[in-house]
């Protein structure tokens, strides 16, 4: 049996401990302290004590004894299970838990001199009361909640939505029925709470009083004692399908057992397509989340927690389907080893910027182009194939390394082999090294174009030792990479490249499936005016046939053309042939799994599943993603790694930041710098941080426009340092859950450089415009040139026309002198900033 002390206890009837300490004394019950226990019989004791000297009452409520002493233990919180097992009570608590409604101590306070039975009994019904408000307010906030999540996702669906108008009609004829449905039942319900309590303070005894299951399966199946919920109840089953049948009744007739489906359920639902799972009208399931405390749209996507309670609820079967159930069901069917035929290579082109990537790409294709076709216009389309004297190649036209990382980050692996352009007059350059990383995380075998070997300064031994010192070792160096010298403009050494790029596929051994239905990845994908969605697809096994359903991530759609790289329409295209098709619902992102599946329906419901999903995931990632929020998450148990990427103004700075925060991992977190690089914040940056839901580090760079929109939008974490160890710091701190420092820089304006005049007596001034916030006088500023901080210092002077001023807001042309610094260029930033001590939230 449990035991409470009396400080307890006196905290549960609101009375001062002491005081309570006196009544049980006075009541002939003696306890030395307000830490000794309390037993059960005591506290009857002293109730029976309590009620004699106050009368009246209590002679009414003695048979009520027995309730009052399960309600006391279960408002205690000590009931055990044993005790109350044989209550109904204990599947009423539970429900409450569920539905999140907080006792109020407001209700329960009263300035009692004694805990006595009456107000207990008033406080619980006013608690009741209570409850139901709060559940009400709750079920408000929690619409306002979902109406924001679904304005913000009212973009992405636009153009879904507009193709399912005509539909959606349909329904918020519905919903509007099913909200008029919901204000009724509120009303209904509060109407039918009031006559119970009526009932009860009219002297009728609590323990005889079956406990109200608020709706539900339970109340299903018991003894309909109150013609008002039996009403409901006959209604409830005459709104649903008639297949499932519902015993209302039992007594003396042995109760019908109701009709159980095995409902299946995904990750993620939505309230029509369970309540057709259910066989129940969609109004009715919304009813009964109501009822569990929950407004819900018929559209709402519901989690399989959520939608198992409800199929219980209803007095079904939940089955849960795995996460990936419904990609199970479509995947291709076993591919045997000898079904399996000789395929191409896909090539994807890298390396440092002007380094020759397109200009190569170009003469291949360009010397590979057929008779026929020479002079047409090639279309671009992302990727192509060509066909050597050896065999056929497809290369993949990726402009830069943001679209390979971006495939990467939804898990394609669509190269077979990278080629890695180095120019050898240049050397080994930051985005040959990012170019590496990517290669060797992707797990795809390197080939070394060493390009522009015409030039007369041309060094390729120097490129193979800096490679070499990168762990890519020339095979004649006894390494495993194969280095090629060329030149895109004489074509010196492209064919060896070829060959060398063949050879390497032979010793890949690639192969793949023809005779099936074509899967592949999206490579790109854009809306054209008038076609609609366009995606390019890299087909990976199998063959895609004009006509097929393609499901590509979150779109579908019948292939309505299908168009080679010069705009030729085929009909079919088998592993590692690119094709540019046309029809899909919407446009797949790039990298995305695209595979044909049997039908439309199938496609939709998957395609729909994915896109709840999606969210999901974005929702979640925006919450992860954020050094504030890093050590709640690692409590939770949710990260175990976190993912950083780094840009630096020089090439060192990155490199000793990602060496000292991959040194902060510990057992229970691991840092991983996702990526590292020089320069300003680009688009690519945000979009990387974005996929592989990343904190963004900007050290002495900033953010460039686009990149700081997306940021917004997105959610990224974006931190800005100018000392290494302030950034590593930060960090460590976030990752042991300690507070932030004291102090921090909060950037309050920045001003563009549209013009430098020089003047003798003051050097050079720029006449500038304040772009955002406010430049001050007094405050520390930088030099910002391509988004990478250039100068640190103070103001020399600040201007508006030729009067000295303290500030100058945004939007106002004004004439900057910077302190020791005459180097200011047209097109420059200056940033102004400010020390701002932290307000602390703990
Ligand atoms: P990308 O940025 O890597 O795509 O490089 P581009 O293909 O745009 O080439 C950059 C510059 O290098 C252009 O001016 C090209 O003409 C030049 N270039 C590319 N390949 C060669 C080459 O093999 N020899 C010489 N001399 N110049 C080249
Ligand atoms: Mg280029």
């Amino acid at each position: 049996m449990s035991q409470v002390t009396i400080a307890q206890f006196a905290e549960v009837v609101k009375i001062p401990a002491d005081r309570l300490l006196e009544q049980l004394a006075t009541a002939g019950i003696s306890k030395s302290s307000v830490d000794d226990e309390i037993s059960d019989s005591e506290k009857m004791k002293l109730l029976g004590f309590l009620r004699e000297s106050h009368g009246g009452g209590a002679s009414a409520k003695s048979k009520g004894k027995v309730t009052l002493k399960k309600r006391s233990t279960a408002t205690l919180k000590v009931g055990g299970g044993a005790r109350s097992s044989t209550s109904r009570s204990v599947n009423v608590e539970v429900r409450k838990k569920r539905t999140i409604v907080k006792p109020d101590p407001v209700a329960t306070q009263t300035d009692s001199k004694e805990a006595t039975e009456n107000q207990r009994v008033e406080r619980e019904k006013r608690a009741e009361e209570e409850r139901l408000r709060l559940q009400q307010d709750e079920n408000r906030r929690k619409h306002q909640i979902q109406k924001k999540e679904s304005e913000e996702l009212a973009r992405e669906e636009a153009v879904r939505r507009e193709k399912e108008a005509a539909d959606k009609k349909v329904r918020e004829d519905e919903e509007r029925r099913i909200l008029d449905e919901q204000a009724r039942l509120v009303a209904e319900k509060a109407a039918e709470k009031k006559r119970e309590e009526e009932k009860e303070s009219s002297g009728r005894k609590k323990s005889g009083k079956k406990q109200p299951t608020r709706y539900g399966r339970k109340e299903l199946h018991v003894a309909a004692g109150k013609s008002g919920r039996k009403k409901q109840k006959k209604g409830a089953k005459g709104r649903r399908s008639p297949k499932v049948e519902i015993e209302t009744e039992h007594g003396f007739t042995k109760p019908t057992a109701p009709v159980v489906l095995e409902v299946q359920i995904p990750e993620t639902i939505t309230v029509g397509d369970l309540a057709q799972k259910m066989s129940t009208k969609a109004a009715e399931l919304i009813k009964v989340m109501m009822n569990l405390g929950t407004m819900a749209t018929i559209n709402q996507m519901i989690d399989q927690e959520t939608a198992s309670l409800l199929v219980e609820e209803l007095g079904h079967t939940p089955v849960l389907m795995k996460e990936n159930a419904l990609e199970e069901e479509i995947m291709v069917a076993e591919e045997h080893e000898s079904d399996k035929v000789h395929r191409a290579p896909v090539v994807t082109i890298m390396g440092h910027v002007d380094h020759g990537k397109t200009s190569l790409l170009d003469y291949i294709r360009e010397s590979q182009v057929t008779e026929g076709e020479a002079g047409g216009i090639t279309q671009h389309i992302g990727a192509y194939r060509v066909t050597t004297s050896k065999g056929e190649i497809a290369f993949l036209d990726t402009p830069g390394h943001a679209a390979f990382t971006a495939m990467r980050a939804r898990g394609a692996k669509v190269t077979d082999i990278v080629v890695l352009v180095v120019a050898a007059d240049d050397g080994v350059m930051p985005q040959t090294e990012e170019a590496i990383q990517h290669a060797k995380a992707a797990n795809a075998p390197l080939i070394i174009a060493v390009n522009k070997i015409d030039k007369p300064d041309a060094d390729p031994e120097r490129v193979k030792s800096e490679l070499a010192s990168k762990d890519v070792v020339p095979d004649d160096w006894g390494g495993d990479v194969l280095f090629v010298n060329v030149s895109a403009h004489t074509g010196e050494g492209v064919d060896d490249l070829l060959d060398g790029i063949i050879l390497q596929s032979e010793m890949l051994e690639l192969t793949a499936v023809t005779d099936a239905p074509a899967k592949g990845n999206v490579v790109e994908s854009r809306v054209d005016k008038g076609r609609g969605a366009v995606a390019t697809v890299m087909v990976q096994s199998g063959t895609l046939r004009k006509g097929d359903i393609l499901l590509a991530g979150r779109e579908y759609g019948r292939v309505r053309a299908m168009m080679d790289e010069h705009g030729d329409q085929l009909t079919e295209a088998g592993p590692s042939t690119p094709v540019e098709i046309l029809g899909l619902s919407g446009v797949p992102e790039a990298g995305e799994e695209a595979l044909v599946v049997p039908n439309e329906r199938k496609a939709r419901e998957v395609a729909n599943f994915r896109q709840g999903k999606y969210r999901d995931v974005r929702l979640a990632q925006q919450k992860q993603a954020s050094l504030d929020r890093m050590f709640e998450h690692m409590q939770d148990g949710e990260t175990s790694t976190v993912n950083i990427l780094i840009k630096a103004d020089v090439h060192g700075s990155a490199e000793a930041l990602g060496d000292a925060l991959n040194k902060l991992s510990t057992e229970e977190v691991k840092v991983n710098v996702v990526s590292s690089g020089v320069g300003g914040i680009n688009e690519s940056d945000a979009n990387l941080a974005v996929a592989s839901n990343a904190i963004v580090i900007g050290f002495n760079v900033r953010a460039d426009a686009t990149a700081k929109k997306l940021i917004e939008s997105e959610g990224i974490d974006l931190h800005y340092y100018s000392v290494i160890y302030d950034a590593i710091d930060e960090i460590k701190r976030a990752m042991e859950g300690m507070l932030s420092p004291d102090f921090k820089e909060e950037i309050i304006g920045l001003a563009e450089v549209r013009d430098v005049f020089r003047s003798p007596k003051l050097g050079a001034i720029a006449g500038c415009m304040v772009s955002e916030g406010v430049v001050k006088r007094n405050n520390p500023i930088r030099v910002l040139r391509d988004n990478i901080v250039i100068y640190e210092g103070e103001l020399e002077s600040l201007r508006r026309f030729k009067d000295d001023v303290s500030e100058v807001r945004a939007g106002t042309e004004c004439g900057i002198g910077v302190k020791s610094y005459n180097d200011v260029k047209e097109g420059d930033q200056i940033e102004v900033f400010e020390r701002v001590e932290v307000a602390r939230t703990l």
